[in-house]
């Protein structure tokens, strides 16, 4: 039989996707599936309009069968199906979208669902197939047609038989090489996760039949095997429901099922947000940190999916770095997607989206810190560290959005305390806020330069992180309060004239003071008296900007 050749740049194209525009060889099965709910969505939004034509939904379905020994997979669907005409023009035209031309024809209907608009999704059948074979009747056409191609050669159009409206793509999977395995294409499990991963929320049911086991009737402890056809999606997506109608159990058995952690989240937001960009969000707080999370091989990200369709698992530009243990997705219909419907072409929607994402966790957060404190600590002790880095990593615009999150650890409450609380504290004269760093807290009790602070009856954040003195170094202030290590030259405290150390004090113990800095030598800048030791008959502070906790991190990081 003579094949029509795809036009010139159809095979170039073709050519290309088959090798290149795809970084998954599994998604043409999403393509598919896409396909097929657009063309159910075509008969709905037909009988919007047309009297003659009724939709009831339950009709309505895909499915998909493999057959391991004919290396088949096929994918049926009952929706609006293809006339001669559209298999020579869509299928045949490469980058000829018939649902994008169907969308705007429909523009006054509300058309926004049906997903495909390039017009390439089908082709991607060619990197799992040899051969494609589509069988399809349009909705008031008798006549059934077959069009079939194995790839740049061309393809055929022939008269067929169909019994019902709709179509089947048959698809002839290729045999596994050495360095490339297909028959996962063929593999029951392996196809239902594949369409749990893509397609979850594709609004019709994906159906397959699969085999399952059940006890054996009349013999005790054995199994049969038996087939039964199953819903393979969960269809309506848990995001696009009202909140009113979800419990906490739903958002936690979302989160398990999705598999964003396994432990149980600490809170969730819904958002739902219909302005200058739409889009639906569910974010997780997670309880406990990752085990991989303060490392290199953390990815942060959220997954992102454009009408129901997962397009990223990890689209790492919707989180700030402090908020990379957020967990949860966000679907919009508003993405400019590219060609492979994998990337997004330019990131306006996208920057938006981020951006309005990050307010809404500040505000969670702070929500938390106010109204369950308990639940607020919990959260702290697994990422309060992230946020320290947070301050410290970028100095400008997160300042603001983190200060009012951090907490330190109490010398005077015994517990975590937050900055605002620190200040509210605050007795009348006391100009700073004071902290002193250190290994554990039962040391930083003990540390001698915390006395004179302490005597004041001032209270100190004790710093055991590394990280700690770096990042209040970035914030500099609060609430227009500096901070100062108890451990500096100065600690701003008004002590009496009586006090200070006289010249008569110093000069009578000079000789013991010369020859302490000659044993010492290079390892002290001064032996001085001083009177901000009570109990301690001796200390070491610091006299510039650093700190000599900091010093001990500046010389241990590597250079
Ligand atoms: P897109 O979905 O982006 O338009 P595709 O290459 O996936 O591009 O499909 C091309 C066109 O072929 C579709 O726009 C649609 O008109 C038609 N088509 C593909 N699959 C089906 C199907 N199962 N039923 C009806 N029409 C289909
Ligand atoms: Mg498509």
């Amino acid at each position: 039989m003579d094949k029509t050749p795809f036009k010139a740049e159809s095979k170039r194209m073709l050519e290309m996707m088959i090798h290149s525009i795809y970084s998954h060889r599994e998604i043409f099965l999403r393509e598919l599936i896409s396909n097929a709910s657009d063309a159910i969505d075509k008969i709905y939004y037909k009988a919007l309009t047309d009297s003659t034509l009724t939709f009831d939904k339950d009709n309505y379905y895909i499915k998909v069968a493999a057959d391991q020994e004919n290396r088949t997979l096929t994918i049926v669907d009952t929706g609006i199906g293809m006339t001669k005409e559209e298999l020579e023009n869509n299928l045949g035209v490469i980058a000829k979208s018939g649902s994008l031309a169907f969308k705007s024809e429909n523009e006054s209907k509300d058309g926004h669902d049906i997903i495909g608009q390039f017009g390439v999704g089908f082709y991607s059948s060619f990197m799992v197939a040899d051969m494609v074979t589509v069988i399809s009747r349009a909705l008031g056409s008798d006549t059934a047609y077959k069009w079939e191609s194995s790839g740049v050669e061309g393809y055929t159009i022939v008269p067929t038989d169909k019994d019902s409206v709709g179509t089947e793509i048959i698809l002839t999977i290729k045999e596994s090489t050495e360095d490339e395995n297909y028959d996962e294409y063929l593999d029951e499990y392996q196809l239902k996760s594949i369409i749990k991963k893509y397609s979850d929320f594709i609004r019709y049911p994906i159906k397959m039949d699969v085999t399952q086991q059940r006890p054996k009737e009349g013999s005790e402890g054995e199994y049969e095997e038996y087939r039964e056809e199953q819903t393979i999606n969960s269809m309506v997506p848990i995001w696009r429901k009202n909140k009113n109608e979800l419990t906490d159990e739903d958002y936690e058995n979302f989160y398990n099922e999705k598999r964003y952690g396994f432990d149980k989240p600490l809170t969730h937001i819904h958002i739902s947000v219909d302005g200058a960009v739409r889009y639906n969000a569910i974010l997780y707080i997670p309880e406990k940190t990752p085990y991989d999370y303060y490392t290199k091989e953390y990815e942060k990200g959220l997954e992102l999916y454009s009408n129901g369709v997962l397009i990223m698992s990890k689209s790492p530009d919707l989180l700030p770095d402090y908020y990379s243990f957020v967990k949860g997705m966000v679907d919009s219909e508003d993405l400019s997607l590219n060609i492979s419907r994998e990337i997004l072409q330019q990131d306006k929607q996208l920057k938006l989206i981020a951006k309005n994402i990050k307010s809404k966790i500040t505000s969670q957060l702070l929500r938390m810190l106010k109204d369950d404190r308990e639940k607020y600590e919990v959260f702290y002790k697994s990422f309060g560290t992230q946020l320290k880095y947070g301050v410290y990593s970028d100095f400008g615009s997160n300042k603001d959005v983190l200060q009012d999150l951090l907490m330190f650890y109490s010398s005077k409450e015994k517990t975590m305390v937050t900055l605002d609380e620190y200040i509210a504290r605050m007795p009348e004269d006391q100009k700073f806020i004071y902290y002193a760093s250190g290994e554990t807290y039962e040391r930083l009790d003990r540390l001698p330069q915390t006395e004179l602070v302490s005597d004041k009856g001032y209270e100190i954040l004790y710093f055991i992180e590394d990280v700690d003195e770096f990042a209040i170094k970035m914030l500099m202030t609060y609430k227009e309060k500096e901070f100062k290590s108890v451990s500096s030259g100065d600690l701003g405290i008004e002590t009496d004239e009586k006090q200070e150390p006289t010249a008569q004090e110093a000069d009578e113990n000079k000789a013991l003071f010369d020859e302490m800095n000659k044993i010492l030598g290079d390892k002290v800048k001064e032996v001085r008296i001083s009177k901000r030791l009570k109990n301690h008959p001796v200390c070491l502070t610091a006299d510039g900007e650093i700190t000599i906790e900091m010093e001990k991190v500046l010389k241990a990081m590597p250079n």
